[in-house]
């Protein structure tokens, strides 16, 4: 008689928590996709004379190019024609550079030759627009060239060192726009920005899970190697570490996997483990920070003499500075919702990979994070990584998995979410004239 197979206790719970889980995330992601982008259309900001003056000092006002819809033709006081003007958005929006699209203004002369580049809007990471911005030559290196010429894709162009997945988006948005006016098609193209490190990064993801699993066979050694790649890959040479600035972004404009393939699937990795095997390898062995904070502990323990504090999660003092991250997390996904200005990248230590260009706030929560970790284990990943708190989300142990607070939280955010993407113009009344 054949034996009945038997399923572990619990595995239907554990399943059902999982699917659950993943779909309340996909869920947020979603919402504040749609209603970003809904926003986006809605507040669609067209070229103005103004704007143009300040490119063109000589323009008397903008007709609608009924040969070139989308572009304005720039007219003279005589009404003679100067050139014209378009701009990238929203035929390029799914150009995204780091973390999302750039506006960019174009304005050509008599001849269609680029006379203009010129940056509108962009909702890139604040600290690359800003280096981009800053770059002269950059905006220059297509001044004089002809449209026909610039949809080439033998045309090259020089990526601000820094900042090279953003100023390389935003030159790609051109070429695509430019393809619209020389050829009636947008067909440039998009074509795929991976480079070598993109390649590393996905080997990294996929080597960390496999590794987690042949640990007893391979020993210590073989993960302690595996972490060292990861310090010197993501801190030294990529700065490509996840961070609610860049969760947050990808909410907003969607995935650049086009783009940064290898940061797409170090983060679809992060989050799959833990969902899926209740370990985060992200956490334990690719994350600069929570590497360093680990070295800081082998630090203490050589020593000896420094005191070394549990700060237990049961203690007041404890618990208060436990709900740091997760505060954090909310007020991040609130400012993504609502559009504030808030810069993400402030709330949390990773901007100090940029280093030498890195924000002091971050070098700040670094260095205090990883000191405290020579008396805390862990410090800052416990009490003050948003990110982490992000990613803790979704880990689902095998054993003892339940429906814990975060859960309830992650639940009543994906309801206020879908709930404002539909009502959203109704609040907006709502602030500016009251209920009444
Ligand atoms: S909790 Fe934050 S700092 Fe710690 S390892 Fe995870 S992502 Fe890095």
């Amino acid at each position: 008689m054949a034996r009945r197979v038997r399923r572990p206790r619990g595995s239907t719970r554990v399943l059902g928590l999982r699917v659950y889980r993943a779909a309340v995330l996909i869920g947020i992601f979603a919402g504040i996709y749609s209603m970003l982008q809904a926003e986006r259309t809605r507040t669609d900001r067209p070229i103005t004379l103004r704007e143009v003056r300040q490119h063109a000092p000589a323009a008397s006002r903008l007709t609608r190019d009924a040969r070139h819809p989308g572009s304005w033709q720039i007219l003279a006081e005589d009404d003679a024609l100067l050139g014209r003007a378009l701009r990238t958005s929203p035929l390029a929006d799914d150009v995204i550079g780091y973390a999302g699209p750039t506006d960019t203004l174009v304005i050509l002369d008599g001849q269609d030759r680029i006379e203009i580049l010129a940056l509108r809007r962009s909702e890139d990471t604040p600290g690359h627009v800003a280096d981009v911005v800053a770059d002269a030559a950059f905006w220059s290196q297509w001044t004089g060239r002809a449209v026909d010429e610039v949809v080439e894709e033998s045309l090259r162009f020089d990526a601000v060192s820094g900042a090279s997945k953003t100023s390389r988006g935003i030159l790609r948005g051109v070429q695509r726009r430019l393809a619209l006016e020389a050829r009636g098609d947008d067909d440039v193209s998009q074509g795929l920005s991976w480079t070598a490190w993109d390649i590393v990064l996905v080997a990294l993801a996929i080597v960390g899970g496999v590794l987690r699993w042949l640990e007893r066979r391979l020993g210590r050694w073989a993960r302690w190697v595996y972490r060292a790649l990861s310090f010197l890959v993501l801190a030294m040479i990529t700065g490509d570490v996840l961070a609610l600035s860049l969760f947050g972004a990808w909410a907003e404009n969607g995935l650049p996997w086009r783009e940064t393939l290898g940061v797409v699937v170090l983060a679809a990795s992060a989050l799959l483990w833990p969902l899926w095997t209740g370990r985060s390898v992200y956490c334990s062995d690719v994350c600069p920070l929570g590497i360093a904070q680990d070295a800081a502990g082998h630090v203490h323990r050589r020593l000896g003499w420094i005191p070394r504090w549990q700060l237990r999660p049961e203690s007041g003092l404890g618990w208060m500075l436990g709900m740091l991250p997760g505060f954090l997390l909310v007020t991040a996904g609130i400012a993504v919702c609502l559009a504030l200005s808030l810069d993400l990248a402030n709330l949390e230590a990773f901007d100090v990979v940029a280093w030498p260009n890195a924000r002091a706030i971050a070098v700040g929560l670094a260095v205090v994070g990883v000191a405290a970790s020579l008396f805390v284990p862990k410090a800052y990943c416990r009490f003050g990584c948003p990110t982490g708190s992000l990613l803790e989300l979704v880990r689902t142990p095998h054993r003892g998995a339940r429906l814990r607070w975060r859960d309830g939280v992650a639940t009543l955010f994906l309801i206020l979410v879908w709930t404002l993407g539909e009502q959203r113009a109704l609040l907006e009344s709502w602030l500016r004239e009251g209920p009444w």
